[in-house]
């Protein structure tokens, strides 16, 4: 699980997040929701500390990985954050496939991030693993050598996908996975995100509500640098509790 509590951020004197908390329980789909700029790409890069990348960035707050029997606090002194980002794998809005790499050397890579100095043979067994698990094996199984850049954005979506599950990570984070995608290839990302429920910590930030209530347990919405309501997704989404919460997903926001 991941377990965020009273987590503030901002970049220099502006303040996004004002001590929002929320817990992305172990093996589920937990949604982050809310209107654009509200924060929640910032939310996102303070767990796996992208957001310290910029100069200006802050944060106070505590964020855990917890999963029995470890614990860790991201932000404790001596956290090596190589090996923390090795626990949390990341999808962001536009594919980012490494271009001028094939098909194999893309998963490889987060094979190797995993298990250096692998063994080919198991290399290879890893590499078909992770494109099984991401739903892209039998579409490239005859072309590992091939360019990513040949492949669709909904392929080179799913190449991330297993790029980063290659690491075997305890948490994915996915910002606005299916953006930049048509219905089709959102509808195979949606399918293969709620599939791979029950073996990875997903945290799926999303603007779309409909895809939130398609594939998510649990729903959270951020207003104004605070989650106002996390609850079950159906119930989020039928019976809200907070007001702000109810006019945001009504759309009346
Ligand atoms: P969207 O749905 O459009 O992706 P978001 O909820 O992900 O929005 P963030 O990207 O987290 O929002 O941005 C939150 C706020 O922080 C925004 O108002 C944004 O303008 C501001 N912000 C983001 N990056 C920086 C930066 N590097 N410097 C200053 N302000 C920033
Ligand atoms: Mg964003």
């Amino acid at each position: 699980a991941v377990q965020i509590e009273r987590l503030s951020a901002g970049f220099g004197p502006r303040n996004v997040l004002y001590g929002m908390s929320l817990t992305a329980e172990a093996g589920r789909v937990t949604a982050l929701i809310g209107p654009s700029g509200c924060g929640k790409s910032t939310a996102l890069r303070c767990i796996n500390r992208l957001h310290e990348r910029d100069a200006t960035a802050w944060v106070r707050g505590v964020v855990s990985l917890v999963d029995a029997p470890r614990v860790s606090d991201v932000y404790a002194a001596g956290t090596d954050v190589s090996a923390l980002r090795q626990r949390i794998g990341m999808v962001f809005q536009y594919p980012t496939p490494f271009v001028t790499q094939s098909i194999f050397d893309n998963v490889a890579a987060g094979v190797r991030v995993g298990q250096p100095g692998i063994a080919r043979a198991r290399l290879e067994q890893a590499v078909e693993e992770a494109l099984v698990r991401a739903g892209l094996w039998r579409e490239v199984a005859d072309r590992l050598r091939s360019s990513a850049m040949a492949l669709s954005g909904g392929q080179q979506q799913r190449l991330c996908i297993a790029r980063a599950l290659a690491v075997h990570p305890d948490v994915l984070l996915l910002d606005e996975p299916t953006a930049s995608l048509d219905p089709i290839a959102t509808q195979r990302i949606e399918e293969l995100l709620y599939d791979l429920r029950g073996s990875v910590t997903m945290l799926l930030v999303t603007h779309n509500m409909q895809q939130a209530a398609r594939i998510s347990d649990t729903t959270a919405v951020l207003l104004d640098g605070l989650i106002v309501e996390c609850a079950p997704t159906r119930q989020l989404f039928t019976t809200p509790r907070d007001s702000r919460a109810e006019a945001y997903v009504m759309g009346r926001f």
